[in-house]
Protein backbone atom coordinates (compact mmCIF):
# COMPACT_ATOMS: atom_id res chain seq x y z
CA UNK A 1 0.00 0.00 0.00
CA UNK A 2 1.31 3.49 -0.74
CA UNK A 3 0.17 6.54 1.66
CA UNK A 4 0.71 10.32 0.25
CA UNK A 5 -0.64 13.12 2.10
CA UNK A 6 -0.20 16.01 4.03
CA UNK A 7 -0.73 16.99 7.55
CA UNK A 8 -2.07 20.16 8.36
CA UNK A 9 -0.97 21.82 11.99
CA UNK A 10 -2.45 24.53 14.27
CA UNK A 11 -0.64 27.40 15.57
CA UNK A 12 0.85 25.36 17.92
CA UNK A 13 2.14 22.95 15.83
CA UNK A 14 -0.78 20.38 16.62
CA UNK A 15 -1.26 17.92 13.74
CA UNK A 16 -5.28 18.87 13.17
CA UNK A 17 -5.93 17.32 9.89
CA UNK A 18 -4.50 14.55 7.60
CA UNK A 19 -5.31 15.12 3.55
CA UNK A 20 -4.34 12.39 1.89
CA UNK A 21 -4.72 8.85 -0.46
CA UNK A 22 -3.90 5.54 -0.01
CA UNK A 23 -3.13 3.58 -3.27
CA UNK A 24 -3.37 -0.49 -3.48
CA UNK A 25 -0.48 -1.08 -5.39
CA UNK A 26 -0.42 -4.82 -5.39
CA UNK A 27 -1.08 -5.01 -8.83
CA UNK A 28 0.53 -2.37 -9.71
CA UNK A 29 4.11 -4.01 -8.86
CA UNK A 30 2.58 -6.91 -9.79
CA UNK A 31 2.94 -5.91 -13.51
CA UNK A 32 6.46 -3.66 -12.63
CA UNK A 33 7.45 -7.64 -11.88
CA UNK A 34 5.75 -8.99 -14.91
CA UNK A 35 7.79 -6.42 -17.04
CA UNK A 36 11.69 -6.91 -15.40
CA UNK A 37 10.55 -10.61 -15.43
CA UNK A 38 9.88 -10.29 -19.34
CA UNK A 39 13.19 -7.84 -20.07
CA UNK A 40 15.65 -10.28 -18.39
CA UNK A 41 14.24 -13.39 -19.95
CA UNK A 42 14.26 -11.42 -23.47
CA UNK A 43 17.75 -10.07 -23.03
CA UNK A 44 18.43 -13.80 -22.27
CA UNK A 45 16.78 -15.41 -25.07
CA UNK A 46 18.54 -12.33 -27.43
CA UNK A 47 21.79 -12.94 -25.89
CA UNK A 48 21.99 -17.22 -26.80
CA UNK A 49 21.88 -17.15 -30.77
CA UNK A 50 24.12 -13.57 -30.24
CA UNK A 51 26.62 -15.75 -28.80
CA UNK A 52 26.54 -18.54 -31.21
CA UNK A 53 26.62 -16.06 -33.84
CA UNK A 54 29.86 -14.33 -32.57
CA UNK A 55 31.51 -17.76 -31.80
CA UNK A 56 30.57 -19.12 -35.40
CA UNK A 57 31.86 -16.06 -37.31
CA UNK A 58 35.45 -16.31 -34.87
CA UNK A 59 35.73 -20.23 -36.00
CA UNK A 60 34.38 -19.20 -39.50
CA UNK A 61 37.27 -16.43 -39.57
CA UNK A 62 39.62 -18.81 -38.33
CA UNK A 63 38.63 -21.81 -41.26
CA UNK A 64 38.79 -19.10 -44.26
CA UNK A 65 42.43 -17.99 -42.76
CA UNK A 66 43.90 -21.36 -42.45
CA UNK A 67 42.89 -23.33 -46.13
CA UNK A 68 39.54 -24.70 -47.29
CA UNK A 69 37.32 -27.12 -45.33
CA UNK A 70 34.55 -26.20 -47.22
CA UNK A 71 32.12 -28.54 -45.15
CA UNK A 72 32.92 -27.09 -41.79
CA UNK A 73 32.63 -23.70 -43.37
CA UNK A 74 29.06 -24.30 -44.16
CA UNK A 75 27.76 -26.00 -40.82
CA UNK A 76 28.96 -23.08 -39.45
CA UNK A 77 27.70 -20.83 -41.79
CA UNK A 78 24.13 -22.78 -40.94
CA UNK A 79 24.22 -23.03 -37.50
CA UNK A 80 24.69 -18.68 -37.83
CA UNK A 81 22.45 -18.32 -40.32
CA UNK A 82 19.96 -20.85 -37.60
CA UNK A 83 20.96 -18.06 -34.95
CA UNK A 84 19.89 -15.29 -36.92
CA UNK A 85 16.21 -16.47 -37.40
CA UNK A 86 15.39 -17.51 -34.12
CA UNK A 87 16.79 -13.51 -33.57
CA UNK A 88 14.66 -12.53 -36.36
CA UNK A 89 11.40 -14.31 -34.77
CA UNK A 90 12.36 -13.01 -31.28
CA UNK A 91 12.14 -9.29 -32.68
CA UNK A 92 8.87 -9.52 -34.45
CA UNK A 93 7.38 -11.35 -31.87
CA UNK A 94 8.35 -7.64 -29.72
CA UNK A 95 7.68 -5.78 -32.92
CA UNK A 96 3.54 -7.26 -32.58
CA UNK A 97 3.71 -7.14 -29.41
CA UNK A 98 4.00 -2.90 -29.47
CA UNK A 99 2.02 -3.29 -32.58
CA UNK A 100 -0.84 -4.75 -30.42
CA UNK A 101 -0.38 -2.37 -27.57
CA UNK A 102 -0.39 0.46 -30.49
CA UNK A 103 -3.46 -1.10 -31.56
CA UNK A 104 -1.82 -1.01 -34.88
CA UNK A 105 -2.18 -4.89 -36.18
CA UNK A 106 -3.63 -4.28 -39.89
CA UNK A 107 -5.42 -6.63 -41.32
CA UNK A 108 -4.66 -7.16 -45.14
CA UNK A 109 -7.40 -9.66 -46.24
CA UNK A 110 -7.54 -11.85 -49.39
CA UNK A 111 -8.86 -14.94 -50.70
CA UNK A 112 -6.38 -17.99 -50.02
CA UNK A 113 -6.60 -22.20 -50.24
CA UNK A 114 -6.37 -23.19 -46.72
CA UNK A 115 -4.81 -26.55 -47.58
CA UNK A 116 -2.08 -24.56 -49.86
CA UNK A 117 -1.31 -22.01 -46.96
CA UNK A 118 -0.88 -24.83 -44.30
CA UNK A 119 1.37 -26.93 -46.81
CA UNK A 120 3.43 -23.70 -47.04
CA UNK A 121 3.55 -23.12 -43.08
CA UNK A 122 4.96 -26.59 -42.52
CA UNK A 123 7.17 -26.82 -44.90
CA UNK A 124 9.99 -26.26 -43.21
CA UNK A 125 9.42 -28.84 -40.53
CA UNK A 126 9.21 -31.23 -43.13
CA UNK A 127 12.36 -30.22 -44.56
CA UNK A 128 13.92 -30.75 -41.22
CA UNK A 129 12.76 -34.15 -41.65
CA UNK A 130 12.78 -34.84 -37.53
CA UNK A 131 8.41 -34.93 -38.08
CA UNK A 132 6.12 -36.56 -39.95
CA UNK A 133 2.94 -33.70 -40.37
CA UNK A 134 -0.07 -35.41 -41.49
CA UNK A 135 -2.61 -32.95 -43.03
CA UNK A 136 -6.22 -33.86 -43.02
CA UNK A 137 -9.21 -31.47 -44.83
CA UNK A 138 -10.78 -30.24 -47.68
CA UNK A 139 -8.82 -29.33 -50.56
CA UNK A 140 -10.98 -26.95 -52.39
CA UNK A 141 -11.47 -24.97 -49.11
CA UNK A 142 -11.27 -21.49 -49.33
CA UNK A 143 -11.24 -18.38 -46.63
CA UNK A 144 -11.03 -14.05 -46.78
CA UNK A 145 -8.17 -13.48 -44.03
CA UNK A 146 -4.95 -12.16 -43.75
CA UNK A 147 -2.86 -14.76 -45.40
CA UNK A 148 0.43 -13.53 -44.24
CA UNK A 149 -0.69 -13.71 -40.38
CA UNK A 150 -2.68 -16.45 -40.23
CA UNK A 151 0.50 -18.59 -41.97
CA UNK A 152 1.83 -16.58 -38.59
CA UNK A 153 -0.51 -18.37 -36.21
CA UNK A 154 0.04 -21.72 -37.74
CA UNK A 155 3.80 -21.66 -37.65
CA UNK A 156 3.31 -20.53 -33.81
CA UNK A 157 1.03 -23.36 -33.14
CA UNK A 158 3.41 -25.92 -35.18
CA UNK A 159 6.56 -24.70 -33.96
CA UNK A 160 4.89 -25.29 -30.03
CA UNK A 161 3.89 -29.03 -31.27
CA UNK A 162 7.64 -29.44 -32.11
CA UNK A 163 9.25 -27.97 -29.12
CA UNK A 164 7.06 -29.42 -26.23
CA UNK A 165 6.84 -33.14 -27.98
CA UNK A 166 10.24 -33.31 -28.50
CA UNK A 167 10.66 -37.24 -28.27
CA UNK A 168 7.26 -38.16 -30.59
CA UNK A 169 7.59 -37.73 -33.79
CA UNK A 170 3.98 -36.77 -35.57
CA UNK A 171 1.83 -34.12 -35.90
CA UNK A 172 -1.55 -34.05 -37.01
CA UNK A 173 -3.21 -30.79 -38.86
CA UNK A 174 -7.24 -30.68 -39.25
CA UNK A 175 -8.94 -28.54 -41.24
CA UNK A 176 -12.80 -28.05 -41.75
CA UNK A 177 -15.93 -25.74 -42.49
CA UNK A 178 -18.78 -26.09 -40.55
CA UNK A 179 -21.52 -23.55 -41.05
CA UNK A 180 -19.95 -20.20 -41.47
CA UNK A 181 -16.98 -21.16 -39.74
CA UNK A 182 -13.53 -22.86 -40.58
CA UNK A 183 -11.73 -24.75 -37.53
CA UNK A 184 -8.00 -25.68 -37.99
CA UNK A 185 -6.35 -27.52 -35.18
CA UNK A 186 -2.81 -28.14 -34.59
CA UNK A 187 -2.53 -31.71 -32.69
CA UNK A 188 1.00 -33.48 -30.70
CA UNK A 189 1.70 -35.94 -28.95
CA UNK A 190 3.95 -34.20 -26.15
CA UNK A 191 3.70 -33.90 -22.79
CA UNK A 192 0.74 -32.71 -22.85
CA UNK A 193 -0.93 -29.33 -20.20
CA UNK A 194 -2.26 -29.34 -17.11
CA UNK A 195 -5.93 -28.41 -17.37
CA UNK A 196 -5.92 -25.27 -14.71
CA UNK A 197 -2.60 -23.93 -17.30
CA UNK A 198 -5.09 -24.10 -20.23
CA UNK A 199 -6.75 -20.75 -19.19
CA UNK A 200 -3.79 -18.95 -19.05
CA UNK A 201 -2.17 -20.06 -22.54
CA UNK A 202 -3.10 -16.83 -24.49
CA UNK A 203 -1.93 -14.72 -21.78
CA UNK A 204 0.67 -11.93 -22.67
CA UNK A 205 3.97 -13.25 -21.43
CA UNK A 206 2.27 -16.37 -19.68
CA UNK A 207 4.81 -19.84 -19.33
CA UNK A 208 3.92 -23.11 -18.14
CA UNK A 209 6.69 -23.33 -15.66
CA UNK A 210 8.39 -26.64 -15.43
CA UNK A 211 10.21 -28.58 -13.37
CA UNK A 212 12.13 -30.80 -15.81
CA UNK A 213 12.85 -29.42 -19.24
CA UNK A 214 13.67 -25.93 -19.50
CA UNK A 215 12.29 -24.63 -23.07
CA UNK A 216 13.34 -21.65 -24.73
CA UNK A 217 10.68 -18.49 -25.02
CA UNK A 218 9.42 -15.42 -24.18
CA UNK A 219 5.54 -16.51 -23.64
CA UNK A 220 4.31 -14.58 -26.54
CA UNK A 221 3.30 -16.75 -29.20
CA UNK A 222 0.06 -18.15 -28.44
CA UNK A 223 -1.00 -14.07 -27.21
CA UNK A 224 -0.03 -12.70 -30.62
CA UNK A 225 -2.30 -15.75 -32.34
CA UNK A 226 -5.07 -14.99 -30.38
CA UNK A 227 -5.06 -11.49 -30.70
CA UNK A 228 -4.52 -12.13 -34.54
CA UNK A 229 -7.52 -14.88 -34.73
CA UNK A 230 -9.79 -12.14 -32.98
CA UNK A 231 -8.94 -9.47 -34.86
CA UNK A 232 -11.14 -11.83 -37.58
CA UNK A 233 -13.59 -12.58 -35.42
CA UNK A 234 -12.01 -15.75 -34.44
CA UNK A 235 -11.44 -17.86 -31.48
CA UNK A 236 -8.37 -19.69 -30.64
CA UNK A 237 -8.41 -22.83 -27.87
CA UNK A 238 -6.83 -25.72 -26.77
CA UNK A 239 -7.44 -29.19 -25.13
CA UNK A 240 -4.75 -31.57 -23.64
CA UNK A 241 -4.40 -34.33 -21.50
CA UNK A 242 -1.38 -34.62 -19.78
CA UNK A 243 1.10 -37.62 -21.24
CA UNK A 244 -1.09 -37.85 -24.30
CA UNK A 245 -0.90 -34.35 -26.01
CA UNK A 246 -2.38 -31.26 -26.86
CA UNK A 247 -4.34 -29.82 -29.95
CA UNK A 248 -4.76 -26.34 -30.83
CA UNK A 249 -7.54 -24.68 -32.58
CA UNK A 250 -8.81 -21.48 -34.21
CA UNK A 251 -11.67 -20.73 -36.22
CA UNK A 252 -12.21 -18.22 -38.64
CA UNK A 253 -15.57 -17.03 -40.30
CA UNK A 254 -16.24 -17.42 -43.59
CA UNK A 255 -16.61 -14.21 -44.79
CA UNK A 256 -17.24 -13.56 -48.53
CA UNK A 257 -14.90 -10.78 -50.70
P1 LIG B 1 6.65 -19.78 -25.59
O1 LIG B 1 6.61 -21.07 -26.34
O2 LIG B 1 7.56 -18.78 -26.19
O3 LIG B 1 6.87 -19.97 -24.13
P2 LIG B 1 3.80 -19.48 -26.24
O4 LIG B 1 2.94 -18.29 -26.04
O5 LIG B 1 3.91 -20.02 -27.62
O6 LIG B 1 5.23 -19.07 -25.67
O7 LIG B 1 3.29 -20.64 -25.30
C1 LIG B 1 2.97 -20.35 -23.92
C2 LIG B 1 3.18 -21.59 -23.07
O8 LIG B 1 2.20 -22.59 -23.39
C3 LIG B 1 4.53 -22.28 -23.29
O9 LIG B 1 5.53 -21.71 -22.48
C4 LIG B 1 4.23 -23.72 -22.91
O10 LIG B 1 4.36 -23.87 -21.52
C5 LIG B 1 2.74 -23.89 -23.26
N1 LIG B 1 2.53 -24.61 -24.54
C6 LIG B 1 2.28 -24.04 -25.74
N2 LIG B 1 2.12 -24.98 -26.69
C7 LIG B 1 2.27 -26.18 -26.09
C8 LIG B 1 2.22 -27.55 -26.54
N3 LIG B 1 1.95 -27.86 -27.82
N4 LIG B 1 2.41 -28.53 -25.61
C9 LIG B 1 2.67 -28.22 -24.31
N5 LIG B 1 2.73 -26.94 -23.82
C10 LIG B 1 2.54 -25.94 -24.69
Amino acid sequence: IRVQGKIYYDKAQKPVRILGTVLDITEFKRLQQQKDDFISVASHELKTPMTSIKASIQILDKLIRTGNNPEKISTFIDKASTSLNKMQHLVESLLNVSRISAGQLELTKSRFNVAEMINESCDYVRLAGDHEVKINGDKGLEVVADKQKIEQVLVNLINNAVKYAPCSKQIIIEFAQRKSTVKISVQDFGEGILSDKIPHLFERYYRVESSGVQYSGLGLGLYISAEIVERHGGKIGATSETGQGSTFWFTLPVVED
